[in-house]
């Protein structure tokens, strides 16, 4: 697909081929299970500024928390005792858990739950630090690219560039993790252009997970008071991303559920989509991980309705990537 073919698809009214041939790719590659993964957002804090954003330093609204590394290894806990055997660790960007801390956390929750999968979302840090914690033995490694237009990139996201996002997404394939890249759609100032250009960049890198979703403005940012975009742009764009990738770990995202709280799930999920995450952060912290307005949380008995609501069956394997 080039882009003019995907800025096409953007562009048309009548979604629906589009959607069925997302699932028939879905199916064909990723079969029926819905992967269930299990998230600890465990601290708030972050040094960036990223306009969009509630959790940016700048932002003196929110109250901030940092779990206790006994509460992170408790969560972990109950994700493995639930028996779903992926543990995504999420958090600002925040250096208050160096290197020998993270290397320290990874290496217990890994002794502790034998045999699952540890996923890292804990933004950019320097490259030794990243080849420290997989050889610790953190598996895979989320970083959106969030827009693959430089431009825009830099506008939203002070004293960041793009290149060095998509650099870190490179030297983190070259480590041995299973990267997930991925983009907002709809952010003010970005175009139908753009957005044929993030699908482009993800057939590119493929990676082997792509988190996307609508940008949902947040109060406290600069960005409040901007409009997200249509339901339909971003089943466009999860479909558009299935279909180029075929086998990529794709996650129907609490935003797009915040957007369309009754059925964004499973259109999501009809859409191409074949993981949920499933928040264990302790309800004491959660509240206080406002990324955007209104943030859905999702917990194990939605994510059945919402899987059983697509006619597919819910999966707590490892769901390692597709691609190796
Ligand atoms: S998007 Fe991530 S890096 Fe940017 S301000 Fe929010 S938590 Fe920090």
């Amino acid at each position: 697909m080039n882009k003019s073919q995907i800025i096409k698809f953007l562009k048309t009214q009548d979604i629906k081929p589009l959607i069925k041939e997302a699932d028939r790719i879905r199916r064909l590659y990723c079969h029926d299970e819905v992967l269930i993964r299990g998230l600890v957002e465990f601290s708030n804090y972050c040094v960036r500024g990223c306009l969009y954003c509630g959790l940016r330093a700048a932002n003196q609204k929110v109250k901030r928390y940092r779990m206790p590394i006994k509460g992170i290894l408790a969560a972990a806990r109950v994700i493995a005792d639930e028996g779903i055997k992926t543990i995504v660790l999420q958090s600002g960007d925040d250096f208050f858990y160096t290197k020998e801390k993270v290397v320290k956390l990874i290496k217990d929750i890994k002794k502790i739950n034998k045999g699952t999968a540890l996923t890292l979302s804990i933004g950019e840090r320097p490259i030794e630090e990243y080849k420290a914690f997989f050889d610790a033995g953190a598996d895979r490694y989320l970083i959106r690219h969030e827009t693959a237009n430089s431009i825009l990139y830099k506008k939203i996201h002070p004293k960041q560039s793009l290149e060095k996002r998509k650099a870190i997404l490179y030297n983190l394939k070259k480590i041995g993790y299973q990267i997930g890249c991925g983009g907002i759609i709809g952010l003010p100032g970005q175009t139908i252009e753009d957005l044929a250009e993030d699908v482009l960049f993800i057939k590119d890198i493929q990676p082997d997970m792509v988190g996307m979703g609508p940008f949902i403005p947040q109060d406290d940012t600069p960005l409040a008071g901007n409009k997200s975009p249509t339901e339909k742009l971003v089943l466009k764009m999860l479909a558009l991303t299935r279909i180029v990738t075929k086998n990529a770990h794709i996650p129907a995202t609490t935003a797009l559920a915040t957007l369309d709280q009754k059925q964004g799930y499973t259109r999501g999920l009809k859409a191409g989509c074949n993981v949920i995450m499933v928040s264990f952060t302790p309800d004491l912290y959660k509240i206080n991980y406002k990324i955007y307005n209104n943030k859905e949380c999702t917990d194990i008995k939605n994510a059945r309705e919402a899987i059983k609501k697509a006619k597919r069956t819910m999966s707590f394997e490892r769901g390692d990537s597709l691609k190796k």
